[in-house]
């Protein structure tokens, strides 16, 4: 097990496999971005195995698959597969928009993968189409063909936007608690766009909270933690659900669990969301100089110890290319 300097075990890495994505959400990819990755520059299945296998051997246990959106990419089920062949993989997740999950699911499934995060912002195609620039359609279909694949975990996840999607919290907490599907509320982080739309946008998971106790009771659940992510959970009396609410803005502390590194599709690890490093994992690796190992002990050793997300600090990439 690593540590980074704050004493933080870091043993989760979440791996962006692309940065493409059929859909544009207002949130992740700017209007008219063209800074994609040259294709030459994607981290290939092999270098993808070869950077989760040394994690493995330095102590990571969890993997995520990410992107842009990972099911876009023709591979990813054998890189799942890879993956959670590792003798050290002890959970794989995928987070997806969903649009491409059905066919997939049990592929997914049977590569090995345990846990899926689906988003979902909106039920109303309209509301969801204004968001995404897609159909939510396509999505509830990948999430019925996920659950019935029988994963570990099936969870939702929902940006919070004020005047974007505020009437479709309770129905998306209806959907998921009538499923046994956990959802998660996420405030709307300054990353791809700090501008118009995200200043007057934001809404935090206290204004969410304080709604919700309005119709009932929210009561903690501690131990509660499918999937190990940042989020608090709570069981929403009237509904039976089970509400986690990822406050990274808002949140005092919200940093000191952080237990996770990210890799970009273009292969540089990125010790924190919020913070402009990188570190050069891929290049050193194809010219044959240093390998994973040494890049990934860096990036722990660079961990900072909270992003800087309060100073609406914004990243020089976007979610897309960093990888959600
Ligand atoms: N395409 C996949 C998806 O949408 O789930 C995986 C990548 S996406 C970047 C991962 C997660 O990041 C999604 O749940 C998305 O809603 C969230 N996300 C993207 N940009 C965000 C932002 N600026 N603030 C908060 N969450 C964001
Ligand atoms: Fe694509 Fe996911 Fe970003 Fe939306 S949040 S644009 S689905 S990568």
């Amino acid at each position: 097990m690593t540590a980074d300097p704050f004493g933080r075990v870091v043993d989760y890495l979440r791996i962006s496999v692309t940065d493409r994505c059929d859909e544009r959400c207002l949130y992740c990819m700017p209007k008219g971005y063209r800074g994609w990755a040259r294709r030459a520059d994607h981290m290939t299945a092999d270098e993808i195995v070869r950077v989760a296998d040394a994690a493995t051997r330095m102590g990571f246990r969890k993997f995520r698959l990410t992107g842009g959106e990972p099911l876009v990419r023709e591979d990813i089920v054998e890189i799942a597969r890879r993956i959670w062949d590792l003798p050290g993989a002890q959970t794989l997740g995928i987070s997806t928009n969903g649009t491409r999950l059905a066919p997939l699911a049990q592929d997914l499934k049977r590569a090995g993968v345990r846990s899926i995060n689906v988003s979902l912002d909106a039920l109303d195609g309209d509301v969801y189409r204004r968001i995404t620039g897609g159909s939510v359609e396509r999505v509830l279909d990948g999430i019925d063909a996920a659950l019935a694949a029988g994963f570990e975990v099936v969870k939702l996840n929902c940006v919070l936007m004020r005047g974007f999607n505020e009437g479709e919290y309770l129905p998306l907490i209806e959907f998921a608690a009538a499923r046994g599907m956990p959802i998660r509320f996420i405030e709307l982080m300054p990353v791809s766009r700090a501008g118009e739309v995200l200043g007057p946008a934001f809404l935090s998971i206290g204004e969410l909270m304080g709604r919700l106790e309005v119709r009932g009771t929210l009561t903690p659940l501690p131990d509660f933690r499918p999937g190990h992510g940042p989020a608090k959970y709570y069981a929403f009396g009237p509904l039976g659900a089970r509400i986690g609410f990822i406050g990274a803005m808002t949140t005092p502390h919200f940093c000191g669990t952080c237990n996770k590194l990210r890799l970009t599709a273009d292969g540089r690890l990125r010790p924190c969301l919020g913070r402009h490093g990188e570190i050069d994992l891929l290049r050193p690796m194809r010219v044959g100089g240093s390998g994973p190992e040494d890049a990934l002990r860096d990036a722990i050793e660079n961990k900072p110890e909270d992003h800087g997300f309060s100073q609406c600090y914004q990243p020089d990439r976007p979610m897309t290319a960093i990888g959600g």
